[in-house]
């Protein structure tokens, strides 16, 4: 694995991550995300409905919670959780938890962590851990760590304990690491803990960037757990410490506000939990964030967009994607954690709205279906709502890294952020 900067812009690091899996065959640009999984399949989708959409990441999530009770039929299997869940060609990246799952508090001791499986708790030595790792075969799997530091009011010395037993940890999985055949090709992260204490951070930065390890996962600085402003500074802090060729993946954050401001604080991968979040609220993305090469001919072009949706075209606004939804519009009750940057397709406002999710959208639902067709699935819970639903999130998430990088390419990093943030 090799990254190549091309650029830096404003803290962001523009670039490739190449030599990609067994065969060196994949690349990874950066600033980037991973593909979600639960169990090792992306949730709704078969492999042939997710290869609908085009440019997907070539690095999969998988989790140990979703997998780790499935450990003796994998070691039976014995040709790893890539042939085992049908994937295509991928690289295989494993976290020690979901993020879109949350794990209960209070289970940590020196030497194990928990994970939480379908059949409850399962406690994880380093030995354990390791066992796992070897019959789920990843090409990058995050190091076992402690990162029970989010809860608010967490003390300094659990922080710095926390920082403690992850390089503990870190250590014991080197050393099994390097001596299993199976793992000879994998990387392994270093779990950069330390809570909200920059000194903590900074220290776990320096000592897990002194271990032989591939790349940094950022972890405990998940989006409900932290104020952004806080969490930027901590993280370009971090970020400060660690060498400028590996790569570092931010744990926990997927709203795009917070991404684009975690990019500039010098992250360089995210995961793609937060499509799948807005999907199960019966949601889809809409923000905007193409930059048009010409503002001027943007302007128009939103007025005819406007118009042509039967709405009031905005003299200020100089957007030219779909018409932005204001939530709970119609007097319905938002879903619980909706965000800024998708519609409620439930509201029945969607009833006889005929237009594509968002116009200009080229994904499979965007193409064949309309917003009052999706609104009926919803509200007669058939599954197919879930499955259009989550080829869209996906395809417009993937578009917002897209146009990410093509603004740094372009250096129109505030025309982007304006965008997406207007
Ligand atoms: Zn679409």
């Amino acid at each position: 694995m090799k990254l190549e900067l091309s650029r830096i812009v404003q803290g962001c690091r523009l670039g490739v991550l190449t030599g990609l899996g067994k065969t060196g065959q994949h690349s990874l640009e950066i600033p980037g995300c991973l593909l979600y999984t639960r169990c090792a399949t992306v949730p709704h989708l078969t492999q042939d409905t997710l290869h609908t959409l085009n440019s997907l990441p070539s690095v999969t999530q998988i989790a140990v919670d979703t997998l780790a009770e499935h450990h003796e039929v994998l070691a039976e299997f014995k040709e790893g959780v890539r042939k085992f869940a049908g994937l295509h060609d991928t690289v295989l990246y494993c976290s020690l938890h979901d993020p879109a799952t949350p794990c209960p508090p209070g289970h940590i001791t020196n030497k194990t962590v928990s994970v939480w499986g379908s059949g409850g708790r399962i406690e994880l030595t380093a030995q354990r851990f390791m066992a796992l790792q070897t019959v789920l075969r990843p090409d990058w799997y995050q190091c076992m760590a402690d990162g029970e530091t989010w809860p608010t009011n967490t003390s300094r010395k659990r922080v710095r304990k926390a920082v403690d037993r992850t390089l503990a940890h870190l250590d014991e999985c080197l050393l099994l690491h390097h001596k299993s055949p199976e793992l000879k090709e994998a990387e392994v992260f270093g779990a950069i803990e330390g809570g909200d204490i920059l000194e903590e951070r900074v220290r776990s930065a320096r000592e897990t960037a002194k271990r032989p390890v591939g790349g940094f996962v950022l972890d405990g600085f998940r989006s409900d757990a932290m104020d952004q402003e806080v969490r930027g500074q901590l993280i370009a802090a971090v970020t400060a410490e660690l060498p400028a060729e590996k790569p570092r993946l931010l744990q926990g954050v997927g709203r795009p506000d917070e991404v684009i401001s975690c990019v500039e604080a010098g992250v360089d991968l995210f995961e793609s939990f937060f499509p799948y979040q807005v999907t199960e609220r019966g949601c889809a993305l809409c923000f905007s964030f193409t930059i048009s090469p010409d503002p001027e001919a943007a302007g128009t072009r939103r007025s005819k967009v406007l118009e042509s949706n039967g709405e009031k075209p905005d003299a200020d606004a100089d957007a030219d994607a779909a018409a932005i939804e204001v939530p709970g519009e119609s007097g319905a009750t938002s879903p619980e954690n909706m965000t800024r940057f998708e519609m409620d397709l439930k509201d029945k406002k969607y009833r006889e709205d005929f237009r594509p999710l968002v116009d200009g959208c080229t994904c499979y639902c965007c193409k064949n279906h309309n917003r009052a067709y999706v609104h009926h699935l919803l509200v007669t819970n058939e599954l197919l709502a879930g499955v259009l639903l989550m080829l869209h999130n996906t395809a417009h998430y993937l578009g917002f890294f897209s146009a990410l990088r093509g603004a740094l390419v372009s250096d129109r990093l505030q025309d982007f952020k304006k965008r997406v943030l207007q």
